[in-house]
């Protein structure tokens, strides 16, 4: 069963892109969504609207995962919105925010370091320390990494590294958290057409990757949020410590 009815997620980044797929896939399941976002409240609540649309309900996560412990500040507002709605926990946290920028070594500053591994790594690892405690017994740790991890883009020189700690985090907490029934594994999503990847603005670079895809074709929104849903549901309780790619078969 992929039914979702009565569990409660938390998406993080579901303002746009593979996030507000995400979002929208769970809540078609029957979930209740966490619309997590950072500066796009106006987008966000077009997700919250859409989700409300197809019949499911939701409420809005505001936090800058750049910005100082915003773990603290995202566990105290999903607090606040459990209690509204009569649940102590929730069930599944999908680690989706994520930045990206086309840099080779030579360009990058220790800034720039820190910004991506910050949000890409630092930040889900301290919202899952901070949230597991209000993660139910049986729950689901879904975190969205990239093919860029198994393949070597040069240009990825900071994005593939963060990447690479997500998906060790994530394969050491299924260990740590199978004893209380909580799966927890990585998507690695190829070239997909969102505000991050040039594919969904140059038609030219978006037929040039489409050729190093086995499927022929780059990846939709939607494509990944398929995959998510099924390890967050019923039918995924018995796949942990996983990185599952789904990039349509990008530089096998
Ligand atoms: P988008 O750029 O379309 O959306 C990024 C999302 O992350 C937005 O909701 C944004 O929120 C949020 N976000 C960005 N920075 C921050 C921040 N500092 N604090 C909090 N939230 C933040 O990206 P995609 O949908 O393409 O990417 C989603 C995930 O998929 C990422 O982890 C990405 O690395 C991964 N991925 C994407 C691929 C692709 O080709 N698109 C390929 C492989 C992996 P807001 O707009 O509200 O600020």
């Amino acid at each position: 069963s992929q039914d979702l009815s009565g569990k409660i997620a938390l998406v993080t980044g579901a303002s746009r892109g593979i996030g507000r797929a995400i979002a929208l896939a769970l809540a078609a399941r029957g979930a209740t969504i966490g619309v997590h976002y950072a500066t796009g409240a106006d987008k966000a609540a077009e997700t919250l609207a859409a989700i409300e649309a197809a019949g499911a309900a939701g409420f809005l996560v505001a936090a800058d995962l750049s910005g100082a412990q915003p773990w603290e500040s995202v566990t105290a507002q999903l607090r606040t919105e459990l209690k509204a709605r009569g649940a102590e926990k929730f069930d599944i946290l999908v680690n989706n925010a994520g930045v990206s920028k086309r840099l080779a070594i030579e360009e990058v500053d220790e800034a720039e370091f820190d910004r991506v591994l910050t949000v890409n790594l630092k930040a889900p690892f301290f919202l899952i320390q901070s949230l597991a405690p209000l993660l139910n017994d049986g729950g689901r740790i879904v975190n969205i990494s990239s093919m860029g991890t198994r393949a070597a883009y040069p240009f990825m020189a900071t994005y593939a590294p963060s990447k690479a700690g997500l998906e060790a985090l994530t394969k050491l907490l299924a260990v740590h958290y199978g004893p209380r029934g909580i799966t927890v594994n990585a998507v690695m999503p190829g070239a997909t057409a969102t505000d991050m990847n040039a594919v969904s603005r140059d038609p030219n670079v978006r037929a040039a990757t489409a050729k190093t895809i086995a499927l022929g074709r780059v990846g939709e929104p939607e494509d990944i949020a398929r995959v998510v849903a099924f390890l967050a549901s019923p039918d995924g309780g018995w796949v942990t410590g996983q990185i599952i790619d789904a990039s349509g078969g990008q530089r096998l």
